[in-house]
């Protein structure tokens, strides 16, 4: 029997995910970010469940092969552009859409041989200092791009450093707008927690990634539940040993947990190496039976520990969900498992490790 690890990707309530924040960005089309292999999802796992989706967003050319391999004939959008001048190449191959964020993707372009003129998405710094043209010269790359015959459309583009914070958009907004005053084209700002926050940043397209795989963007301040959103990746294994301490055993490396009374506890077969935080200290919310617990002491390779102190029928065998959703259906949000972990939902679900055997639940 294989270790009962199992991490389950649901693919209706990714679809529900992406409903929910169509409802928020009525006016806007919806471009999904699916890099980074799906935030650890899976690309053609969650294909089927992103159909509804008007395009689809991601940074690396073989992810944007495997897309279309898996039959997206959709637009499919190079969030970061290419890195090299034969990248064009495969973009007219694959008719894919763009983003030019400096002088040598626009020099690599206008020697670029292509049928197809191709859409790209002109990206102006507005203040978070990543990718992009300075606002004094965003119009100048805009006229150098319009005169290439390589281009059809172009449209504009920029990216928010504090949607989920204190200091907001209105600055960048500001900017933004200044810079592509009067110039033709359709506008993309809003990343989730742009899209949940400001609605005022729409525009033509938003572009959520982290919300549609139901994290929160602002979970400091708002949970997934606040906005509507449910998980899709559900992380889940068993109980593979009990133990029974008594006062002042220790658990596990460097004897960090001390027991101060009797305490009996669960081995659950999830480690660091499966994704799960090693960082996530004692008192992690982790559900056994779906009842909710905490993790104790140090999280090794293979195994942590949990309390089952508020569960006395757990045993060996007993499900352990270690975010998301129990087979019950009690969630366990992935952000509360990043916080106590100093972390986010993005870095837990994309570290997801391929040896965790995965299972799509279909939408229907
Ligand atoms: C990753 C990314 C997004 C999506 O961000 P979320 O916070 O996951 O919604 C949007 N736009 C760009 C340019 C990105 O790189």
């Amino acid at each position: 029997m294989p270790r009962p690890i199992l991490a389950l990707i649901d693919l209706l309530a990714l679809s529900q995910n992406l409903d929910a924040l169509r409802r928020r960005a009525p006016h806007a089309r919806l471009c999904a970010v699916v890099k980074a292999n799906a935030y650890g999802h899976g690309i053609e796992r969650v294909l089927e469940g992103l159909r509804g989706a008007d395009a689809l967003a991601l940074l690396d050319l073989n992810e944007a092969e495997r897309v279309r391999a898996a039959g997206w004939r959709g637009p499919i959008w190079m969030l970061e552009g290419v890195f090299e001048s034969r990248d064009l190449d495969l973009c007219s191959r694959l008719g894919l859409w763009h983003t030019v964020h400096d002088d040598g993707q626009i020099d690599a372009l206008s020697r670029h041989k292509t049928q197809l003129a191709h859409r790209v998405f002109l990206k102006l710094n507005s203040g978070m200092n990543r990718l992009g043209f300075a606002p004094m010269r965003y119009r100048s790359a805009w006229a150098r791009l319009q005169a290439l015959p390589q281009v059809d459309e172009i449209s504009h583009m920029t990216h928010f450093s504090d949607a989920d914070g204190e200091s907001g958009v209105a600055h960048q907004m500001s900017v933004f707008e200044e810079a592509v005053r009067d110039l033709p084209g359709e506008r993309s700002l809003a990343n989730s927690a742009a899209l949940l926050r400001h609605p005022d940043t729409h525009a033509d397209w938003v572009r959520p990634g982290i919300a549609l795989y139901g994290s929160s963007p602002d979970a400091g301040q708002h949970n997934s539940a606040h906005w509507g959103l449910q998980p899709v990746m559900s992380l889940r294994s068993q109980v593979v040993g009990v133990q029974e301490l008594r006062a002042g055993d220790r658990l596990g490396y460097g004897s960090i947990f001390v027991a101060d009374g009797a305490l009996r506890i669960g081995i659950v077969a999830c480690g660091y190496a499966d994704g799960y935080p090693r960082h996530a200290g004692t008192g992690t919310p982790v559900l056994v039976n779906g009842v909710r617990t905490r993790t104790l002491g140090r999280v090794s390779m293979d195994m942590l520990a949990v309390d089952l102190s508020p569960c006395p029928g757990a045993t060996v065998g007993s499900e352990v969900t270690l975010w998301g959703r129990s087979s019950a259906g009690v969630v366990l949000p992935i952000d509360e498992v990043a916080a106590a972990a100093g972390t986010l939902g993005y870095e837990l679900m994309c570290a997801l490790a391929t040896r965790v055997p995965v299972q799509v639940l279909k939408a229907s």
